[in-house]
């Protein structure tokens, strides 16, 4: 049996959902949009016990449901034993990896992983310039990966928000990195991820407070980097937090518009972040809520790689999430990450806004804001 398994809580967790009456299942996005019995939390958890008890061979057709996992902790609300089959799955990744199981859509991942982290932040330097970013201060802007590949022009709009709050501009954290690790996890490379995170957090304890535009850089950050011992001893907060706290010196419109909030996972069922963003939309907009939002929300499945191993069903996942007002006739939807914003944007049909909550802000509140042109060398 392999070693990482015989830990008391991980055998427990995966004991106890192999021999569970299955009563998550209806939470699993992944199960619920594929329609897969083999992809249920319980099913996922059973073959992951098969295989550290030899009863499965470790290969790539036996590891597939190890991957099929966003890691939303959907489940885990749903959970009388609080089991984390999100985290679980982590462990049961590093170990196929380990055994030459792997996904073979990851194949090679870490360097791949690098060269991307690379490419952003010169790209970032490139389209922000050097003035736009710090290595020290009071506060410094993290957005995060997916912000600094196809969102910047939320960054910039995040910005101008700062601005607009009297804070001043509030310079990008000057790392040479883009990403605070979170993938590396998933794609079960845990000493990648404890590397890079060492990286990260040397960069962020230079400032007094961080602000996050990413809910998987801020879980990696304020939970994950904890498990592998590192500490970043600075104040990191996610940006919907962070402007929670200058809310009520945003200008009220004098009508509000009609805008729904889809919480992050990472930020709601993680970090516990619910009221905050709807506290700073609630000031420029007429919220409205999904039928399954806060805790319960649906994921849009942008986490665990899972827009990598099944990318057409992480793509239906943001449909259906974003179904329940296509079949209202549209309307907008505001979201407090980088990823989200991506996943739906990019999935969003006929008559669906999706907007950072950053630029929501910006445009609800007539705040100018210029997107940075794009790389020289880039279409
Ligand atoms: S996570 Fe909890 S509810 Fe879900 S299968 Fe495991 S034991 Fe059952
Ligand atoms: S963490 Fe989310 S995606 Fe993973 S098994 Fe649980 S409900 Fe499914």
């Amino acid at each position: 049996m392999a070693e990482h398994f015989t830990t008391a809580d991980v055998a427990r967790q995966l004991d106890d959902c192999t021999f569970c009456p299955k009563m998550c299942r209806h939470a699993c996005p992944v199960s619920t949009t594929t329609g897969r019995e083999s992809l249920i939390p319980q099913a996922k958890m059973d073959r992951l016990n098969k295989l550290v008890h030899d009863q499965e061979p470790w290969r790539p057709d036996t590891t597939e449901s190890l991957w099929a996992c966003t890691g939303c902790r959907h489940c885990t609300v749903y959970c009388d034993h609080d089991n984390e089959p999100g985290l679980v799955l982590l462990s049961g990744r590093a170990e196929a990896n380990k055994r030459g199981a792997g996904h073979p859509a990851l194949a090679g991942y870490g360097e791949r992983f690098r060269a991307r982290d690379q490419r952003l932040a010169a790209d970032a330097r490139e389209r922000f310039g050097a003035e736009a970013f710090a290595s020290t201060g009071t506060i410094g802007f993290w957005p995060g990966c997916d912000s600094l590949d196809k969102g910047t022009a939320d960054v910039a709009a995040a910005q101008a928000v700062f601005e607009r709050l009297g804070l001043g501009p509030v310079p990008l954290v000057d790392a040479g990195l883009a990403c605070a690790g979170y993938p590396l996890l998933a794609a079960g490379l845990p000493d990648e991820f404890r590397w890079h995170a060492g990286k990260v957090a040397t960069a962020l304890r230079r400032f007094q407070t961080i602000v996050i535009g990413c809910s998987a850089c801020r879980h990696a950050i304020t939970a994950l980097y904890q498990g592998e011992g590192i500490s970043v001893g600075t104040n990191v907060v996610s940006i919907a937090e962070f402007l929670a706290t200058h809310a009520d010196k945003l200008p009220a419109p004098a009508t509000k518009k009609r805008v729904y909030y889809h919480d992050p996972c990472y930020l709601a069922r993680s970090a516990g972040v619910v009221e905050e963003p709807r506290r700073v939309l609630g000031q420029v907009a007429d919220v409205r809520e999904f039928a399954w939002s806060g805790v319960d929300a649906e994921c849009c499945g942008g986490g665990g790689l899972l827009p990598k191993t099944m990318p057409s069903v992480a793509d239906a996942m943001a449909r259906r999430r974003l179904s329940e007002l296509a079949a209202q006739g549209g309307g907008m939807v505001a979201t407090a990450c980088g990823t989200c914003a991506l996943m739906l944007r990019r999935n969003a049909p006929e008559g669906v806004e999706v907007s950072d909550l950053a630029t929501a802000v910006a445009n609800l509140t007539d705040t100018p804001f210029t997107p940075p042109a794009a790389p020289a060398d880039e279409p």
